[in-house]
């Protein structure tokens, strides 16, 4: 159990304030301020005008106290954290901190020019439900219970549904995003994210409707799938991972061969299939089926064309 002289519930302005006037009064009682926002105190009337700004400031600009006087002071400041009970007889509290959610993403609604597709991202991505989960603190979206880039980062349908994703700016500082990979380059910037380990979570529930058209939706599976091969070597190259991310990103960039040699296999591409397939034999992962296929082009003549599953 912790113990504290005086615990203020609510980081915003008023319990700034109150922090304050303890430390007037009396500098040496031990002081916890806790606030459910990941943000110290901050003047909540310029918010707006703060974030919608053509150029939008750093939270730190409308800050009632800063983070050093806190530390300067010897406040003991939670934030991300909730106090659910008070017992005002016995002095007690509790709080519950949600371990830092570094994203989060929204299951979508898609719509293509006007018209409702069947199905929401979530469907299209069955991984997702296949994850071990836990609920949120409040309930409403699922944590999920793996280190984020071994639960998602093997996943072949990320690109599709990045598109409403909730970044806690710690997590973004220093991430960057590629020009040129269009796209898929929402695939360079989340395996750095991923790479950070910050515990990930998915609101299972529609928010938002999403329309793909124009320069916003691709022309067809495989400039999709050339920008997401290119994407991962460049994410190889450019972003330092551990040992076990850079397994674990080998093995995907293997799977993307093999599923371009099967994709040319089946179109009866026997070039481009040799082609492929010879680069997944350079990279970790399922080699069995590189080398079936492989063996298996002279049949190709007599093979059935399938049509392509991605
Ligand atoms: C859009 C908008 C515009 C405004 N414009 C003006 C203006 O122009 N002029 C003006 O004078 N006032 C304005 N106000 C009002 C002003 O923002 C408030 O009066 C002021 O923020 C109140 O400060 P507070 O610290 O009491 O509460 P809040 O700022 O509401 O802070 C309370 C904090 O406590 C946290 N909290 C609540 N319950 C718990 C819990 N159980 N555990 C942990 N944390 C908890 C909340 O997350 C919140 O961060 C505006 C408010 C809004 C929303």
């Amino acid at each position: 159990m912790i113990r504290r002289d005086y615990l203020i519930v609510g980081a915003g302005v008023g319990g700034a304030s109150v922090c304050e006037g303890i430390r007037e009064h009396d500098k040496k009682g031990t002081v916890m301020l806790v606030g459910a926002e990941s943000f110290p105190p901050y003047h909540r009337p310029l918010l707006l005008k703060s974030q919608l700004a053509k150029n939008p400031q750093p939270i730190e600009k409308i800050a009632a106290l800063s983070l050093e006087w806190f530390h300067k002071h010897h406040i003991d400041l939670r934030l991300d954290t909730l106090v659910t009970q008070i017992n005002l007889e016995r002095h007690l509290a509790v709080l519950e901190a949600e371990p830092e959610l570094g994203f989060s993403f929204a299951n979508l609604v898609r719509t293509e020019d006007g018209k409702v597709l069947p199905g929401t991202q979530f469907d299209l991505v069955p991984r997702l439900r296949e994850l071990p989960t836990r609920p949120s603190r409040g309930g409403k979206a699922q944590v999920i219970q793996m280190d984020p880039f071994a639960a998602l980062g093997p996943c072949p349908d990320l690109p599709g549904w990045m598109q409403a994703s909730l970044y806690r700016r710690a997590v973004m500082e220093g991430c960057m995003s590629k020009q040129g990979i269009r796209p898929a380059e929402d695939l360079y910037l989340i395996l750095q994210i991923y790479a950070r380990g910050m515990p990930t979570a998915f609101i299972d529930e529609v928010l938002v409707e999403v329309r793909r058209h124009g320069k916003n939706s691709y022309t067809n599976s495989d400039q999709i799938r050339e920008a997401v091969l290119r994407t991962l070597h460049l994410v190889d190259t450019d972003i330092a991972l551990s040992p076990e991310q850079r397994a674990i990103l080998h093995r995907r960039i293997g799977d993307e061969y093999l599923r371009r040699g099967w994709r040319h296999f089946w179109s009866h591409d026997a070039d481009r299939a040799r082609q492929y397939y010879r680069d997944a034999l350079a990279w970790p992962g399922t080699k069995l089926s590189a080398w079936t296929h492989l063996a298996m082009l002279p049949l190709l003549p007599v093979l059935p064309r399938r049509e392509p599953a991605f």
